[in-house]
């Protein structure tokens, strides 16, 4: 579903998943699924964060087909380890592949500032972002709610 809204030389586009139990699995409309599904059935991949397995931290991670596209559903609202992202984006390109690469207004600033330069085969995707969480301080959450709570035994049988 989508709706184009015009104000001056800028156009907004919106829209939301319409199938229901996946737009449930995404944080807001399922936009960023939605754009790396198309990307992955044109054959590019997508770069993208998903949580380590005890939610401790999130990383990058690039993916080339949708049946890895679940661990990128929802936002991390935690600063992202960064790893080799920008290098592995940039060798990705350097061999003509297309490349969808979804951060925050920063790493997609520190993406492009990596680059230094157009490439044909970049899209990037900038979400809306009043800035994340400290590791520390995302860590200090999860240990508190371990610890006072019965979701340890849940996640970690
Ligand atoms: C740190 C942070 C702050 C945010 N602040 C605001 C805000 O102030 N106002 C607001 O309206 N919305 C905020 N959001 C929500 C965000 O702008 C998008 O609306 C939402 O993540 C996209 O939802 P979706 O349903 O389209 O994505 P989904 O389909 O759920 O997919 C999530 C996408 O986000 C990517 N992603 C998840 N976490 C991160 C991360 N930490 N860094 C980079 N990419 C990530 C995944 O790779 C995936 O592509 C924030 C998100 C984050 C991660």
């Amino acid at each position: 579903m989508f709706h184009e809204y015009q104000a001056h030389d800028i156009a907004v586009y919106g829209g939301y998943l319409e199938n229901d139990n996946e737009l449930l699995e995404c944080t807001s409309g399922g936009i960023a699924t939605a754009i790396s599904k198309y990307m992955l059935s044109l054959g590019g991949l997508v770069a993208g964060v998903s949580y380590s397995k005890d939610f401790y931290a999130a990383q990058y991670e690039i993916i080339d087909r949708e049946s890895q596209l679940d661990r990128f559903k929802g936002s991390k609202y935690v600063e992202v380890q960064k790893g080799k992202i920008y290098r592995d984006v940039k060798d990705l390109l350097d061999r003509g592949k297309s490349v969808l690469f979804f951060g925050l207004p920063c790493s997609v600033a520190a993406l492009n500032t990596f680059l230094g330069g157009e490439y044909d085969g970049l899209i990037t995707c900038e979400l809306v972002c009043q800035g994340p969480t400290s590791p520390k301080v995302h860590v200090e959450y999860i240990q508190y709610l371990e610890k006072n709570s019965a979701a340890k035994s849940l996640i970690f049988p």
